[in-house]
């Protein structure tokens, strides 16, 4: 990016996409006003995450017209958080800044996150929601759950209501980077370094077109990451569930004795399902605690890729094409 002999401050801003056609112009040019308007040179890093509409194209039509901005594209979707890392290991800014696309995260505090940053020498400024009244009734209680639960996991040293609008000096982006964690959730990773930090407060706007990228699937799946890639406390649920089944297994034996010695020999068939089946719960629920943290250590095992790149525009090199061989006619890689 900068190639002066000396060193002017780089940006990077990175922006996960699914299926946003819609709202990419929109975004692009508020986007645009903004970082112009800064003192840094900056490249805009949008990751289409596998996208089945037209945001690929939409992209490439906009490289026309805005050189900063570079496309990467991954070959299927990952998901927010893979596409949020394929963004991070891509970008070469000093500084990098994640924000969604669909303008619930203004832009324009990018500006005041940088400055935060630079003035006081921080490596990470949280974007902290301080108001959600636009979101939906449903999204706020899940909210709520989530990041109480998550700092309750995480300690307090997560800020309250921070999503993933953020800035990261490059300090903390290699360090991301060289975490070796085949789930990552960054929200809690930042945290979890530790480095100095600020935040900038700001009202979550509502989507500006389009329907949420994160159903219902997406969200327990992101909340389950969370809790399993932080804490082995649900693991002792077991233990305590053991325990308080075993307690319970001697008031029964208690209650059984002095049935058979009292003579009262009720059929009892109720009471005998009731408590098989409970345990029979009991187990699955353990097992199924068990799975997850087994699973993770599979993966992590495993060690595959995140994500798979498809293209990215930073690496378009043209391929000069023969006359007489069709195939390669044409061709850019
Ligand atoms: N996103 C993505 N891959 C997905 C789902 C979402 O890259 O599989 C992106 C999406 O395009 C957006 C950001 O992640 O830029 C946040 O998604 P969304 O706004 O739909 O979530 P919400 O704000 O409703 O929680
Ligand atoms: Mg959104």
């Amino acid at each position: 990016m900068s190639t002066t002999a000396e060193h002017t401050t780089t940006l990077s801003v990175v922006v996960p996409m699914y299926n946003e056609e819609a709202v990419i112009p929109i975004m692009a040019e508020r986007l645009r006003k903004v970082l112009d308007g800064l003192d840094v040179s900056y490249e805009v890093v949008a990751v289409d995450d596998g996208s089945t509409d037209a945001t690929a194209a939409v992209l490439v039509g906009l490289r026309r017209y805005w050189p900063q901005l570079r496309v990467i594209r991954l070959r299927r979707n990952g998901g927010h958080q893979a596409a949020l890392t394929a963004g991070l290991h891509r970008s070469v800014g000093d500084y990098v800044v994640s924000i969604d696309a669909d303008l619930q995260d203004p832009p324009e505090l990018i500006k005041d996150m940088l400055d935060m940053a630079r003035s006081q020498n921080l490596d990470i400024v949280y974007g902290v929601r301080n108001d959600r009244s636009t979101d939906t009734m449903f999204k706020r209680w899940t909210a709520v759950g989530y990041y109480r639960m998550m700092r309750g996991i995480a300690g307090n040293r997560m800020p309250h209501n921070a999503g993933d609008f953020r800035l990261l000096s490059r300090v903390t982006v290699d360090a991301l980077r060289a975490l070796p964690e085949q789930q990552p959730v960054y929200r809690l990773l930042v945290p979890w370094l530790g480095f100095p930090s600020g935040t900038v407060e700001y009202s979550r706007e509502r989507r500006a077109v389009g329907v949420t990228k994160y159903p219902l699937t997406k969200m327990v799946r992101l909340a389950a990451d969370s809790v399993t890639s932080f804490s082995a406390a649900p693991l002792r649920i077991a233990t305590w569930l053991g325990l308080a089944g075993f307690a319970v297994c001697i008031g029964l034996v208690v209650w059984v004795l002095v049935a058979y010695f009292a003579g009262v020999t009720v059929p009892g068939w109720a009471s005998l399902s009731v408590v098989l089946l409970f345990l029979g719960a009991v187990q699955l629920l353990c097992l199924g605690l068990l799975g997850e943290y087994v699973g993770r250590i599979f993966a992590a095992s495993q060690g595959r890729p995140m994500f798979f790149i498809a293209y990215d525009s930073s690496e378009e090199v043209v391929v000069p094409a023969f006359e007489d061989d069709p195939v390669s006619a044409g061709q850019s890689r």
